[in-house]
């Protein structure tokens, strides 16, 4: 499991297809057609409901597409095939809910995935997540336990975890949403940093500050369909159809 190819670069990071994803007789995902390039940061935006987080774990597969491909750096994820867990070892993801582990210290919720999925030492393993963990400015917390945290301190512990398996890309579900607002701009200058070191990044987020600054496209979307997608200065100040517009002059 240690051994992994370099990531192609000749392809995009991800490219999703004609993908349709029904709950039950409820059809979520009404064929999506949508790429995000290597070294690119899309943004996502829409209402609650539209499809936003099942679209984003429909890449990894943490939900099965139910029509439609989704490409990972050229590999078919549906493919029966696939070797599943180097696929999802390649994807870094962030959740709203941070999801570390109550019952261990930074360090270890750093260390856990490194060591049984990456096979890495326990040196090896401690080395990098002191790494990431100075990268998201919280060295100084090796030894808390998440419950001692401020939400905006987990969640950039969740992103330091999420690099130490380094990952092509990063996938991330409203990860400022569940902060209080004052917690919410060191979380988003990490995404910030990371997005100018080039990591591929795709962000579901209500941030439109975020989109504007950070963003190389910004796709809207809505009843499970992407109904605008562009550059996000234009997107936001000319959106072009009415449910973008309708859509933004609520948010913004
Ligand atoms: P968003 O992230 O844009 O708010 P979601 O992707 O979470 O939207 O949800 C889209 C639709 O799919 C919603 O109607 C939601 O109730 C439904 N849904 C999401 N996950 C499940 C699930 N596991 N089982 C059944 N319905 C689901
Ligand atoms: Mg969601």
């Amino acid at each position: 499991m240690t051994a992994r190819s370099a990531p192609r670069t000749d392809v995009p990071a991800i490219q999703v297809q004609g993908l349709h994803k029904y709950f039950g007789d409820n059809e979520v995902l009404k064929g999506i057609d949508f790429h995000v390039n290597s070294g690119e940061v899309v943004c996502v935006i829409g209402p609650s409901g539209s499809g936003k987080s099942t679209l984003l774990r429909c890449v990894n597969r943490l939900e099965e597409p139910t029509e439609g491909q989704i490409l990972v750096e050229g590999i078919d994820i549906c493919d029966p095939e696939v070797d599943l867990d180097d696929v999802r070892s390649r994807i870094g993801m962030v959740f709203q809910q941070f999801n570390l582990f109550p019952h261990l210290d930074v360090l270890k919720n750093l260390t856990l995935a490194q060591r049984t999925v990456r096979g890495r030492s326990k040196d090896e393993a401690v080395q990098i997540a002191r790494q990431n963990l100075e990268k998201v400015g919280l060295s100084e917390k090796e030894a808390a336990y998440p419950a001692h945290l401020s939400g905006g301190q987990q969640q950039r512990v969740a992103i330091a975890r999420a690099l130490s398996m380094d990952p092509d890309m990063m996938l991330f579900d409203e990860p400022t949403s569940a902060l209080d607002p004052e917690l919410v701009g060191d979380v988003l200058d990490v995404m910030k940093a990371l997005a100018s070191e080039g990591m591929t990044m795709m962000v579901v987020t209500h941030e439109m500050g975020f989109a504007r600054e950070v963003g190389n496209k910004l796709v809207f979307m809505d009843g499970g369909v992407v109904v605008e997608e562009g550059v996000p200065s234009e997107v936001l100040s000319s959106p072009q159809h009415e449910r973008t517009q309708a859509f933004l002059s609520k948010v913004l």
